[in-house]
């Protein structure tokens, strides 16, 4: 095997910015037209053509657009939407907004999604909505997720912040439930600095929501306002709006996402193997049967006694060189804000629990190159020969 004694110094995540970014950029900056612009509507089209999606709406974050959707439903206190419990807080968050009460639901051991079996008990009268995230980009079996929502009428919320380049049989992550949302955020698989995007199969949600992301105004201000001034707001909208700026970084990055895509393919495939040897560690599943992941990370989970070690071999890998992350460090309803409002015990979730408490994420993002993946492998096994 192939040995890298030098140090390198990988990061977690960075944002492939390039040539065509900062010329991009520069040229909205030589211009007169910072927001409403061109290249907001192009990336809006640019996303619905590699999605396959019919409708695209830029958005401020992917919290913005999570956001949104819950609007639409005019969803408010007394609601419930069954929310998984290992995610980002955004997901969680985004209906505590409208006042609602999200109901976790904790997670299948092998892939971290959300525990299908275990939903159905958590609807109640009051359940308005489902909403999903595909943990780390694999997405989640939405086929028994649909039947669910169809006996009782819920609408569903995709959360497809790490999803981009994500499908399910065929489909593009975000198209099988109601509303999709993405994030643009600097180490996600594309980025816009910060930034957002909805995507919908219903020409009625995405034109209330492109509404409600510029203050409830009826009037498209580029191609709907003949004299200015000229319209009227029928909501309260919010600003939600991407800018000239991000959407132009957007519109680089969408010609690169292929090749970004399919470095993160090969780097899962070659660090699984290289890891796979190691008896103290255990994987999750990174694919299953027509199911293709965006491999946003590569989490390992330390088995017990070593689980217990975490932070001294996060320590070691750090100190090697080798940026990782947690993913996510506690279920939501953990969480200080969630524990006092609705007061969870930590015996709860224990699925979500342990992946909180025992896994390390490593990173195999498209900065990560194939002399990387042998030098992290091997960091991986001399940190746990060091703290074992
Ligand atoms: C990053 C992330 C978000 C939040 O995205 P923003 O664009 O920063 O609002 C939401 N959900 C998940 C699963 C994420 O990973």
């Amino acid at each position: 095997m192939a040995t890298t004694s030098k140090t390198r110094n990988i990061p977690f995540g960075r944002p492939m910015i390039g040539e065509e970014e900062r010329r991009a950029v520069l040229e909205v900056l030589s211009g007169p037209i910072l927001t409403h612009g061109p290249h907001v509507h192009e990336f809006e089209q640019v996303f619905a053509r590699f999605t396959k999606a019919p409708f695209a709406v830029a958005t401020a974050s992917c919290t913005a657009a999570l956001h949104l959707a819950y609007l639409h439903l005019g969803i408010g206190p007394g609601d419930e939407v069954i929310v998984p419990t290992q995610s980002h807080v955004a997901t969680a968050h985004a209906v505590e907004y409208c006042s609602a009460r999200p109901v976790f639901v904790d997670s299948e051991p092998r892939t971290g999604n959300i525990d299908i079996d275990a939903i159905e008990a958590s609807i109640t009268e009051r359940t308005r909505a489902l909403s999903v995230v595909h943990y780390l980009g694999l997405p989640v079996d939405m086929d028994r997720v649909m039947a669910i929502a169809r006996r009782h009428n819920l609408f569903v919320v995709e959360d497809c912040a790490l999803a981009i380049g994500s499908y399910y049989k065929g489909t593009h992550a975000g198209l099988i439930g109601d509303v999709g949302c993405f994030s643009f955020y600097p180490v996600k698989h594309i980025t816009t600095a910060e930034g957002g995007m909805l995507i919908t199969r219903h020409a009625d949600v995405a034109k209330s929501l492109s509404m409600q992301r510029a203050f409830g105004i009826d009037r498209n201000i580029v191609s709907q306002r003949k004299t200015p001034g000229d319209y009227d707001v029928e909501r309260l909208g919010f600003n939600y709006r991407l800018n000239e700026i991000g959407a132009a970084m957007g519109l680089a990055q969408m010609q690169r996402v292929e090749v970004f895509l399919a470095k993160r393919h090969e780097n899962d495939r070659a660090l699984r193997n290289r890891l796979a040897e190691i008896d103290e560690v255990e994987l999750l599943d990174s694919s299953r049967p027509g199911i293709e992941s965006s491999h946003y990370c590569l989490p390992i989970l330390l088995k017990d006694p070593l689980a217990a070690k975490r932070l001294d071999v996060m320590e070691s890998l750090g100190k090697r060189g080798v940026g990782c992350s947690v993913y996510y460090p506690r279920p939501i309803p953990h969480m200080s804000y969630y524990r006092k409002k609705y007061g969870d015990s930590d015996a709860t979730f224990p699925v979500a629990a342990r992946i909180s408490k025992c896994s390390i994420a490593l990173p195999i993002g498209p900065h990560v190159e194939a002399e990387d993946i042998v030098y992290i492998a091997e960091q991986v096994k001399s940190a746990i020969a060091e703290v074992k």
